[in-house]
């Protein structure tokens, strides 16, 4: 839309599209950099897959690994990023990306007052490559008292994703979570003392199944919305952005729909798109992603349908990275709204990962951006890979969570609804009669079962070297000797489900400088227009650096986009 004489019914320094940690860092930054700010969200809900994740950031170098005894430095970041990142992303933007987020997680947890943990022994993904460290770059939000927000400002944020809850409604952080699922020692007391605390919540447990003892995403999210709300920010709940106006070129502001009216929001110093990727988009996963896709295989916002990416074209945006996501091996519970991402499963021992001829084609322990990617390479109609198969044995099926399917110690079979064993788990009492229900070749299967049975015994895997390194092991069972990673799988009954190549987000979008500016087909910037998060294209380029690598970048550039619309400062 151009326009001369704009009837604008609100006007704002900085405009925000989402309310994701990207928007909500960027709006918190502009108001203290005495912008007046507006956040708009087209759903009833605020947070969107910030809200549903595991609120990890990574960010290297930050000040709090040198406080707890971590050694890092921005040359080793670099050094790291480059060797995982490559050279389709500009060095500019990794030098802002190392510079400025440090800088962010200073203010948040010093001048905002969120608090922000490291996850002390959470190993970066590609332990081979220099600069790495087994340690330190991953911080998490501390748990977050949902009693500061009122009711229904607590009740207005998406809740954390159910993968994420003990029970789908306890939650649990990062530490937490992995005591849990890899049974460390003190496991059982910790979580006797999460349910305690739930249950003890009295008399909000007679009002809402949720916990409000916030952790990883709804923790930060929820931290970040006190933080607007202390500001007196505005968040408009039910707003779509629908499209830019612009005039000779530049963005002047933005009409949305609310409540079925059309409105004109003028964004005085600029507009930010923080609306999140196209996960759930079935036109445009078909038109960019790798095939075969499905929204049902994706775990992000079911509102992220590339709102901001179809604005930005329009406005005369480029794209780039369109055929990638932050991708990983998720798994369709039925009657659950979103998929569930395999994370800590697939590295557990006693279980394997087989395509349909029933052999491995990746190193289960990888960083799950990889597991798709090998996925996808492995595909064809001669040998399908999608779906692939997650297999494993009574003793792993009673020890460990798996899925929505809490240990068979304390969720034995019969405890099962029959849903989830009519439409997700198969058992079988031989690895033959397995294959079969499953559609895999048994031959195949079973020769895969005794390799790594093999495997098991000698603690070395000779063909992916699986449980090999720090990263491998943070999600093994370390009481499992001699590799956490491997387990014989032997007993039966034998289980398996269906794996799918999905993901926590797509990730390409709007090309974007080092200063979060939307820029042309030709590099030119577009005045006004800046995008953060999974509507702009990823500094992490195809890669996966380490936990957090999200997030990190989403708060980092909403920052940046900020500073540079109401400062223009340098970084
Ligand atoms: C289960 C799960 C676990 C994850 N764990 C992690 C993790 O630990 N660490 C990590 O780094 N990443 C993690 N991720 C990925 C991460 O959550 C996302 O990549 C990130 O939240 C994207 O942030 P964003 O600000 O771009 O978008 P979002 O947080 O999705 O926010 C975008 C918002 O914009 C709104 N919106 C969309 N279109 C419009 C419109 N037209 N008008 C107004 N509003 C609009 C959406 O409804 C949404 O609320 C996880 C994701 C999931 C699903």
């Amino acid at each position: 839309m151009t326009s001369n004489a704009i009837e604008w019914d609100h006007s704002y320094d900085f405009v925000i599209v989402g309310t994701g940690v990207a928007a909500m860092v960027a709006a918190i930054t502009a108001h203290d950099l005495g912008a007046s700010t507006l956040l708009i969200e087209k759903s009833p809900q605020y947070g969107g897959s910030s809200a549903m994740s595991g609120g990890g950031l990574w960010v290297p170098n930050n000040h709090k690994m040198e406080a707890e005894g971590f050694e890092d430095s921005y040359e080793e970041a670099l050094t790291y990023m480059k060797g995982t990142v490559g050279e389709e992303v500009s060095e500019l933007r990794m030098r802002s990306y190392l510079t400025n987020a440090p800088k962010i997680v200073q203010y948040l947890c010093q001048q905002v007052g969120i608090g922000l943990n490291l996850v002390p022994d959470y190993a970066d993904y590609y332990q081979d490559i220099p600069g790495s460290k087994e340690g330190g770059r991953t911080l998490e939000a501390a748990p977050f008292d949902a009693r500061q927000l009122d009711e229904e400002e607590f009740l207005q944020m998406r809740q954390t994703a159910p993968q994420e809850l003990i029970l789908n409604r306890i939650s649990m952080n990062i530490p937490e979570a992995q005591s849990a699922l890899t049974h460390s020692p003190g496991w059982i007391q910790k979580m006797a003392g999460r349910m305690f605390e739930y249950l003890s919540d009295i008399p909000w447990r007679f009002k809402s199944k949720r916990d409000r003892r916030c952790a990883m995403g709804n923790a930060l999210i929820g931290s970040l919305r006190l933080a607007l709300k202390r500001r007196d920010i505005p968040l408009w709940l039910n707003t779509q952005a629908k499209q830019l106006i612009m005039e000779n070129g530049h963005v002047l502001g933005l009409t949305a729909v609310q409540g079925g009216k059309g409105i004109q929001i003028k964004g005085i110093k600029g507009v930010l798109f923080a609306a999140g990727g196209f996960d759930n988009s079935g036109a445009m996963r078909d038109k960019y992603l790798p095939k075969p896709t499905l929204p049902e295989w994706s775990c992000g916002n079911p509102f992220s349908t590339g709102d901001a990416i179809t604005m930005g074209l329009e406005a005369g945006a480029a794209l780039e990275m369109m055929d990638e996501a932050w991708w990983g091996p998720t798994v369709v519970v039925p009657g659950e709204e979103r998929a569930r991402m395999l994370v800590i499963e697939k590295s557990l021992p006693g279980g394997v990962m087989v395509n349909k001829q029933g052999q491995r084609f990746v190193k289960e322990t990888a960083a799950y951006n990889d597991i798709v990617k090998a996925m996808y390479a492995s595909h064809s109609e001669a040998s399908p890979c999608v779906p692939a198969y997650l297999i494993f044995d009574a003793n792993f099926r009673k020890k460990y969570p798996v899925g929505p399917l809490l240990p068979g110690a304390q969720q034995p079979d019969w405890a099962v609804s029959a849903k989830i064993k009519e439409l997700f788990i198969k058992r079988a009492d031989s690895l033959d009669e397995l294959a079969e229900l499953l559609g895999i070749d048994a031959a195949g299967l079973t020769h895969t079962v005794k390799q790594m049975n093999d495997y098991a015994r000698s603690g070395v895997d000779p063909v992916f070297n699986r449980g090999e390194n720090a990263f491998d092991q943070f999600y093994g069972d370390k009481s499992v000797t001699p590799n956490p990673c491997l387990g014989p799988i032997v007993q039966s009954p034998f289980y398996g489900f269906e794996v799918y190549p999905g993901e926590l987000g797509t990730k390409g979008g709007l090309k974007v400088d080092e200063y979060a500016r939307v820029l042309t087909e030709s590099g030119e910037c577009i005045p006004g227009l800046y995008a953060a998060g999974n509507c702009s294209a990823p500094v992490m380029g195809r890669s996966y650096p380490g936990a957090g690598s999200t997030l990190g970048p989403a708060a980092t550039f909403g920052f940046v986009a900020a500073n540079n619309a109401i400062e223009g400062e340098l970084f």
